[in-house]
């Protein structure tokens, strides 16, 4: 089993989960496979509804993606536009407030169980050409037409210098819907809260094999969930079923945190205590902690966790946004593992009746994964009318990309640099 990484977060966690192995053969209503965002979401939602419920992790709760990424709630879902064009309508008519379901669960959850996890409502998304100023305008004018409930608008160059101290973009668009917060702190908060309500939490326990029969039968190594179904939720750290191998690559990204930055610097970079992230598929981001660190966050050609290649990559990124942190303390550095498929729609379907699937959020995972344990949760039940929004988009088979993933997404990485640069 591995402890959590040597990131801000791990640092900073409220509450060390210490479950214990599954030993033994146990049966469930529902047996989750992984304890990230998506795992703990579904449990919640199925311990809320009254279900017997059982989540297996490989590690600790929270290990993977969920416990080492941004932290940024960005609304919307990747591939939407996908999805509706493969319907034949408009975004909005397919996803109207869906888009920001996810917010709206965790902003719930936090009241309801009193999760300690620093959320904090506004975001920018930052401008750097021409054509992301347009697609801005555009996303404004569809956040007014869904009559968005949040303050949202439009900043010029200078006003977007004048919010975050930077003259590294043209323009901005602020959206006070979205947000950020410390995800490992959420995530454990609602591991306790399905705990509370009556659900099970194995860790150190890797899955070895789901035995399909009258019912599915999930093995590890020292035990087994029998159950009326199964949700398999390991995203990109899995390799449990065949299907789900080479629809979805594992892109890389990494985070550096700095040391806590003085009062007058932040009163520059980020008075309003925004998350701000740019628009190109090699992205860049970075917010506030609690503690006034700078999180900034990107992707590059990487396949290690090395902190200080991190530390090095990004320390040169970041002093081209903020000049006056070139030397800046770097306190923390550490990567995890994104599932990107090539269309962007998330995966969420079934392997057989009884065995449910959701993964690939491509970055976005924080809202959506919540939005996806609903989603799960009413599949399990019996409602499927959501789940085959996404079901029924047909993934791009990459044929050999589990086992040639390197290579194929090093070119990706060339491809969309050169994209972005256009
Ligand atoms: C560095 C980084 C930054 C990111 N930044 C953001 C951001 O700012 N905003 C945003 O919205 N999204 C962001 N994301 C994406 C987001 O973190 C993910 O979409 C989300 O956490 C996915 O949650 P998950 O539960 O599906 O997967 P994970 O959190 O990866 O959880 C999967 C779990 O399954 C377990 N597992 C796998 N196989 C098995 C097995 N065989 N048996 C038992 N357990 C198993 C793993 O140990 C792991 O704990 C980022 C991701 C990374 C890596």
């Amino acid at each position: 089993m591995q402890a959590h990484t040597g990131s801000y977060y791990a640092a900073t966690i409220n509450d060390v989960t210490d479950f214990a192995p599954l030993l033994g053969d146990h049966t469930a209503d529902v047996c989750i496979i992984g304890a990230g965002f998506t795992g703990i979401s579904t449990a919640l939602h199925l311990a809320e509804r009254g279900y017997n419920v059982h989540v297996i992790e490989a590690n600790r709760v929270g290990w993977g993606a969920t416990g080492r990424n941004g932290g940024q709630m960005i609304g919307g879902i990747s591939g939407e536009q996908c999805v509706a064009k493969h319907l034949g309508k408009d975004v909005e008519d397919v996803f109207g407030e869906l888009r920001w379901a996810g917010h709206d669960i965790i902003r719930e959850r936090v009241h309801t169980y009193g999760i300690q996890c620093d959320l904090k409502f506004g975001y920018l998304d930052v401008a750097i050409k021409q054509r992301h100023v347009r697609d801005i305008e555009a996303d404004y004018e569809r956040l007014e037409k869904a009559r968005f409930p949040h303050e949202f608008r439009i900043l010029s160059r200078d006003e977007t210098r004048g919010t975050i101290g930077t003259d590294a973009y043209i323009g901005a668009l602020l959206n006070m819907g979205n947000g950020h917060l410390h995800p490992l702190n959420l995530c454990i908060g609602e591991a306790r809260a399905a705990q509370s309500l009556g659900a099970t939490f194995y860790e150190g326990s890797v899955v070895h094999d789901i035995q399909k029969g009258r019912k599915p039968r999930v093995i590890t190594q020292q035990g087994s969930v029998t159950a009326d179904a199964v949700v398999i939720a390991g995203n990109a750290y899995h390799a449990l079923e065949r299907k789900l191998r080479g629809i979805m690559f594992p892109v890389n990204s990494f985070i550096i945190a700095t040391e806590p930055l003085s009062e007058e610097v932040v009163e520059i970079i980020n008075p309003q205590d925004l998350a701000v992230c740019d628009p190109n598929f090699v992205l860049e981001y970075f917010r506030l902690s609690a503690d006034k660190r700078l999180l900034f966050g990107g992707r590059f050609n990487y396949f290690g966790d090395d902190p200080e290649i991190i530390k090095r990559k990004h320390r040169s990124k970041l002093a081209r946004i903020y000049p006056q942190l070139a030397n800046v303390g770097i306190d923390y550095a550490w990567g995890g593992t994104i599932g990107v498929p090539i269309n962007r729609v998330p995966q969420l379907g079934r392997i057989s009746p009884d065995i449910f699937y959701c993964q690939g959020y491509s970055g976005h995972g924080v809202n959506v994964t919540h939005l996806a344990g609903r989603i799960m949760a009413d599949a399990v039940a019996g409602t499927v009318e959501q789940l085959d929004l996404f079901a029924n988009v047909k993934p791009f088979i990459v044929p050999g990309a589990h086992f040639f993933s390197k290579p194929m997404i090093t070119l990706g990485m060339m491809y969309y640099k050169i994209k972005d640069r256009l």
